[in-house]
Order: structure tokens, then sequence, then C-alpha cells
């Protein structure tokens, strides 16, 4: 069956001192309560090796982004292998942020998939709407393609995919989806999946929710069935607030 995972997603926060400090009170406070659920800290390239250092509860490390090129002559990229290599099991891959800021397009993210996958590590896919898509109704449609853009792997691939349903319109906004909407989409993108992959795949799909998740709405949120837990992103920069979206499993 399908895991519940909270993922912490630190974007461009914290210098490496701050970084190695909240992973440690993360990692205190996972050790005097066990979590419910699999817990990720994905960090900025920077911190890996150093927060794999102080990290021995159950926490997996993620890197929030990886180069769709495999090695070679392309300065300031980071491959999957470089990822890999420092610890870590988990890469974000086609945060939104990523796709607006960065242009980073279907194929693009195509490729760093493959790549994550061939180099072991677990990809969370993430996919959503801006605001203009979910007010013209586009939304289901918007994000049916951003799940279809990976159609060409195989199953076998497919199922080691993690998926993060994160409407762009409610990251870092404070305005979260409510409960319903996300448990409408995550139910959608689980039937595309079983379109394309059988219903049990579909079944063995964690998928994630994201923006403005916080202690608040974490429960009435993962309490959805479609909801597998969350990619947290503010929230996840203080130990406390994090431990109190993991509590909610
Ligand atoms: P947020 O970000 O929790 O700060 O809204 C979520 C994300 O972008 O992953």
């Amino acid at each position: 069956m399908r895991k519940n995972i909270v993922a912490g997603n630190w974007k461009m926060n914290t210098v490496l001192e701050e970084g190695v400090e909240l992973a440690s009170q993360i990692n205190d406070l996972l050790k005097e309560k066990k979590a419910n659920c699999e817990v990720v800290i994905c960090v900025p390239f920077t911190h890996l090796v150093s927060v794999n250092g102080v990290i021995d509860a159950p926490i997996k490390l993620g890197a929030e982004n990886c180069s769709e090129h495999e090695k070679g002559a392309y300065t300031g990229e980071v491959s999957a292998a470089m990822v890999k290599s420092t610890g870590a099991s988990h890469v974000i891959l086609g945060h939104s942020e990523r796709r607006q800021y960065f242009g980073e397009n279907n194929e693009q993210l195509l490729a760093k998939t493959k790549l994550a996958l061939a180099n072991n590590l677990t990809p969370i896919f993430c996919v959503g709407e801006v605001l203009e898509e979910r007010e013209n109704g586009s939304y289901n449609d918007v994000v049916k393609g951003q799940v279809e853009a990976l159609f060409s792997l195989s199953a076998d691939d497919f199922s080691k995919i993690v998926i993060a349903y994160e409407p762009v319109w409610a990251i870092g906004t404070g305005k979260t989806a409510t409960a319903e909407q996300a448990q409408d989409m995550h139910a959608h993108i689980r039937s595309v999946i079983a379109e394309k992959y059988g219903k049990d795949l579909a079944e063995n799909t964690s998928i994630l929710y994201g923006g403005s998740c916080k202690p608040g709405n974490a429960k009435e949120l993962f309490a959805k069935p479609d909801v597998d837990g969350g990619l947290i992103g503010g929230a996840a920069l203080q130990a406390d607030s994090f431990m109190g979206i993991i509590a909610a499993f």
C-alpha cells in the first residue's frame, strides 16, 4: 500500500549553520516522538552532506532539484548522481517555482525524472495549476497534462514516483486549498494514473498536497482518502511547526 509522507522543502532558505541546526532539532524531536509517516527533508545542495551527517532518526534526505544532464560541461549544474552520492534518497522535481522562474518544461522534467530514477532517487514530482487556470476551470486538464508528461516511463519506473499536488495560488500565500479541493484533485490525478498504468499502480502512488499546509490544517487535509501527506515549504523551516504537521498522522 502507498505510504504517508511529510516532506519539507526548504527552498533557498538557511545558510549552512542554520540548516544543520534545523535538521538537528527535527532529528532530536523525531527521536523523542516517532513519526507515523515517512519524513523527508529536502534541503539546498550545499547542505546535503552536512545535514546527512547529523541525522540518525528515521529521516530521509532530499535535494530540491537536479540537472537534466547526466554529467560533463554544464557549469553550475548538479547531477542526479552527485545528489545520490551525498546520501540523499529523494529529489523534488518540477516545483512550480522551477517551472515559472526557470522555464522548466515537460521535456526537461522527463529527462530529470529519468536521471533521478536511474540513480535510485525517488522523485517528488510537483504538479499544480496557477490561479487563472483555477478560475477559468481548466485546472483538471492542466494537471492531467503535467502528469501525462511522465507517461513514456515504464510502469515499474512510474511506480517509484511520489506526486505532489501544489496549486500555485496556494504556495506561500497563506491561502490553502480546501480539503475538498485537494481531495478532488488527488482523486483526479489517481484516475489519470489508473487510465494509463492501471488501478493497482494508481492506488499505490503516494500523492502529497502542498501549499500553505500548516499544523492547523494538516489534519483535515491528511484525513482525506486520496491525500497521502504534504510537501511543506514555510512551515518546514521551524522544527516545531514541521513536527506539528507530522503529528497530524
Ligand atoms: P508553502 O510551500 O508550504 O510555503 O506554501 C509549499 C511548496 O512550495 O512546496
